[in-house]
């Protein structure tokens, strides 16, 4: 007998969830604010919840996947969670969590808070190599981490709840910083007889190529020593780094994306003493 599920919210990531425990053949009961979303998963064998706490009350383990943190309030103020082990795939931010965390635990439940690595089409699909991150209790993580491993991919990070909310903003974070080099790259050859999708090949090898230095920036913030010596030291990008800039102006393209991480390398080289170091050293100035 498979574990029941129970499952607040039926958005599209939601329902994505319920689908892959109903086709792995796991009880399922779901609650949506809108009652009409819940149609479909009704007519595949859900339990369809006329109310949040009667979800809530229906099993063990309560998986959230609403809005905001506010719409999990809305959804939980009248549930009796005693007992339960509550999993919120709700994105949030680590503080969230964390407060969340003694929330559920003052009410007599578990908790464990969770990332989602993956969209929907991903979801139930393992070879999308989607996945979540869960942080919290890691007792609710072993005695659910079969069921929870249903829909995508288990990375549990620690007891802290704050941190399946860091790693996934962290990964996002740098996945917004790789998309903003991406789009000044394609902004500088657009006025130009040069194809993107000529283009794009070179952009992907090379950033696939670079993308493996975040291991050297990794052991250096262990290790404390960023001297380079003369191979891509900052003073040498930091002077190369003007024919960027220069470039950018002479194809007529704004220097938005390109000029705050060129700015940072900048402060620590007029600060003294970085000239041979690397740009791990920018984590240091970050953090200050
Ligand atoms: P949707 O906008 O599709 O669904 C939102 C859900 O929240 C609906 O079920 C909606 O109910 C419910 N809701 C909103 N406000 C309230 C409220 N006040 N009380 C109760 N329920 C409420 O979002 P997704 O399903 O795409 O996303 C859900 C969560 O998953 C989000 O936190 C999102 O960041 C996260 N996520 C989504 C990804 C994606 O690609 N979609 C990827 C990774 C994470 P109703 O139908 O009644 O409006």
């Amino acid at each position: 007998q498979k574990k029941p599920v129970t499952l607040l919210g039926l958005g599209a990531m939601g329902t994505a969830l319920a689908d892959a425990w109903l086709t792995a053949g796991h009880p399922v009961t779901v609650w949506n604010r809108n009652p009409r979303r819940a149609g479909p998963l009704a007519a595949r064998g859900a339990a369809v919840a006329a109310t949040a706490a009667e979800a809530v009350a229906a099993g063990r383990l309560v998986v959230l996947c609403l809005l905001d943190d506010d719409s999990v309030d809305e959804a939980l103020a009248e549930a009796d969670l005693t007992g339960r082990d509550l999993v919120n795939l709700t994105t949030g931010t680590p503080l969230r969590a964390r407060d969340r965390a003694a929330w559920a635990q003052a009410r007599g439940a578990r908790f464990l808070d969770g990332g989602i690595m993956a969209v929907p089409p991903m979801i139930g699909v393992p070879e999308s190599g989607g996945y979540v991150f869960y942080s919290g209790s890691s007792g609710a993580f072993e005695d659910h981490r079969d069921t929870l491993a249903v829909p995508a991919g288990t990375r549990y990070v620690g007891e802290d709840p704050g941190f399946a909310a860091l790693h996934d903003v962290a990964l996002l974070s740098a996945m917004y910083g790789a998309f903003s080099g991406i789009t000044h790259a394609f902004a500088l050859i657009r006025r130009e007889d040069i194809d993107p999708e000529e283009f794009v090949p070179l952009l992907v090898d090379w950033l696939t190529a670079m993308v493996p230095a975040a291991h050297t920036t990794a052991a250096r913030l262990n290790s404390g020593d960023h001297t380079t010596g003369v191979v891509s030291n900052l003073a040498m990008q930091v002077a190369g780094s003007a024919t960027l800039v220069r470039t950018a102006e002479e194809q007529g393209v704004d220097t938005a994306l390109l000029t705050p991480y060129l700015q940072l390398m900048e402060r620590l080289l007029e600060e003294g003493g970085h000239d041979h170091e690397d740009t791990a050293r920018v984590v240091d100035l970050l953090t200050r």
